[in-house]
């Protein structure tokens, strides 16, 4: 709902894309091609195949340390210049250069603010390299981050980066959680991992968010979304959200006040029937008296000194938006209470 930026760990993001991601690509490329050349013969002989290519041979002496470093580390058993050799005999260079550009340009879209995205199939070796290996592991090795910005990074630095660079406590995605406690943060893709693997690691798809959010049962999970759809880093979605609050039966309405985008965000993050639990019509009407007595303290409370009040709390309490939209309201309910 709120509207975010997530341009200090897109720097680390596209540090790691320059040195990791697109020399692993580009030697992919390279002994593919040999094999069809004829150069190097099936089958091969060596699973470190990968240091003959001239992306490597190229490389400064740092570089090949840490190419060696991720090459030989272990997940689940197997190391990623197992995969690599697994690709290198398996596919032509004509699906790896496909797959490649295909990397560019999902990657282009979503910096672009695009996220209508087609779902392509991508085979189970990539998927793999980009999920176990860059996302799950990578993504939080020191030594890694050591040698690609000379200190530690991990998911904890990028749910802070994140709320400094947002100054926000809450979930951007749903606005009624906090992400305060360091275990009610998750990094959720936008577009997910399992179906979108070659953009896992792009920044504008990755979001900071409250656990229920990127869970299945209650949040999004890993559902792709309808088309057209917005994110978080698009605009203001909040600002779509229109609310109807009900005394009688206490209960919150959300409907959409925006377009169709609007409605799928809506509809892909379950808000309308999460906003209809009595439990946030009972947090929102306790803000909205508490609100009410704040201000009555006021000789007389503007339009103005309401938004001034609400803007400080803003990002730092949940429901803000429901609240903004009820509070007009609230002058009638506290009459009829
Ligand atoms: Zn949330």
């Amino acid at each position: 709902m709120w509207k975010i930026e997530n341009s200090t760990n897109t720097q680390y993001l596209l540090k790691f894309e320059s040195e990791i991601i697109l020399p692993l690509f580009s030697m992919i490329c390279d002994i593919v091609i040999e094999i069809e050349k004829g150069k190097i013969k099936l089958p091969l002989e060596r699973v470190d195949i990968w240091k003959n290519t001239n992306v490597f041979l190229g490389f400064s002496t740092e570089q090949k340390k840490l190419f060696s470093y991720i090459m030989q580390k272990t997940v689940s058993g197997e190391k990623l210049q197992d995969y690599f050799y697994l690709i290198a005999v398996t596919f032509d260079s004509s699906y790896v250069e496909r797959l490649f550009k295909l990397y560019k340009e999902q990657n282009s879209k979503v910096f672009y603010g695009n996220y209508d995205i087609p779902q392509i199939q991508i085979d189970e070796y990539f998927k793999g390299i980009f999920v176990s290996y860059f996302y799950n592991v990578y993504f939080v090795d020191d030594y890694v981050w050591g040698a690609l910005v000379g200190e530690r990074y991990n998911r904890k630095s990028f749910h802070r980066n994140f709320k400094l660079e947002n100054k926000m406590v809450v979930c951007p995605y749903c606005d009624i959680d906090t992400t305060v406690a360091g275990s009610n943060n998750n990094i959720e893709h936008f577009l997910p991992k399992s179906k979108y693997p070659l953009i896992s690691m792009n920044p504008l798809n990755l979001i900071s968010s409250c656990y229920a959010c990127n869970k299945a049962d209650e949040g999004k999970g890993d559902r792709i979304p309808d088309s057209p759809i917005i994110s978080p880093y698009n605009e203001m979605i909040g600002d779509f959200a229109g609310f109807d609050i009900d005394f009688l039966s206490k209960k919150i309405t959300l409907h959409n006040t925006g377009g169709k985008a609007h409605d799928n965000y809506f509809k892909l993050l379950k808000l309308y029937s999460r906003y209809s639990d009595p439990i946030v019509f009972e947090c929102v009407d306790n803000a909205a008296h508490s609100l009410f007595e704040t201000l009555s303290n006021f000789t007389s409370p503007t339009k103005e000194s309401i938004d001034l009040y609400n803007q400080r709390r803003e990002r730092m309490n949940n429901l803000s938006f429901a609240l903004k939209s009820v509070i007009g309201k609230y002058s009638q309910y506290e009459a009829y209470k």
